[in-house]
């Protein structure tokens, strides 16, 4: 079965690639159906997002469709940045201003529990879907550590690890992230869906 993926990441599209191509499922680019969509994420909840990425796709391309939606969650703030973790202090904010405009909010705050959230959503064409969804629960870092991964990684403390994120190597962080582990429960909802290499 081909499936189109909505996301214009390289890193994510190899990520995926890689579990998706073990249950017979071959990603495409949007660029591989001609299409080139970007759509708004106007939803409040990642579950939302992720779904109406896959739908515009899907639905412009007429195949299946994966997207996912992520960020991280702040307990002290109520959840956020939470969806608006790309957009986090607004469009002037790159990866680095955004994570020192949290530590800056987050100043003199002692419960400092985070979690990384991934949904990851496939829609297809009759209406139906597969969600699944993958948490990584840290600490936020009083300051920035390592030069691994990206977005708020450096602050992103492992007590487990007693590393951030950004020192792990890549198969350290795929073993235990948020989107590895929608990925994994993503593969069991496929499988009960009947979602297997036959079709
Ligand atoms: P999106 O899923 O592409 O919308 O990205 C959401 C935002 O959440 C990213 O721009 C990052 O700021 C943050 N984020 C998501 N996953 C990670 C991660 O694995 N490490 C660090 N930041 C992340």
């Amino acid at each position: 079965m081909k499936v189109v993926l909505a996301s214009h990441n390289k890193k994510k599209m190899v990520e995926m690639q890689a579990i998706l191509s073990r249950m017979g499922v071959e990603v495409i680019s949007q660029a591989d159906v001609g299409l080139d969509l970007e759509p708004e994420e106007t939803g409040t909840t990642f579950e939302e997002n992720a779904r109406i990425k896959a739908r515009a796709v899907m639905e412009a391309a007429g195949l299946p469709a994966i997207a996912d939606d992520s960020g991280l969650m702040v307990d002290a703030l109520n959840g956020e940045p939470g969806v608006y973790s790309a957009r986090y202090g607004g469009e002037g904010l790159d990866d680095t201003g955004r994570w020192q405009l949290l530590l800056k909010n987050m100043a003199g705050e002692e419960n400092r529990a985070c979690k990384f959230v991934s949904v990851i959503c496939c829609t297809f064409p009759d209406g139906t879907e597969v969600m699944a969804r993958g948490e990584c629960p840290g600490v936020l870092a009083q300051g920035p550590a390592g030069e691994g991964g990206f977005g708020y990684d450096p602050i992103f403390y492992l007590p487990q690890l007693g590393k951030t994120m950004a020192q792990l190597t890549p198969e350290e962080k795929n073993k235990i992230s948020h989107r590895a582990r929608a990925l994994a429960g993503f593969q069991i909802e496929w499988e009960k869906g009947n979602h297997g290499t036959d079709q």
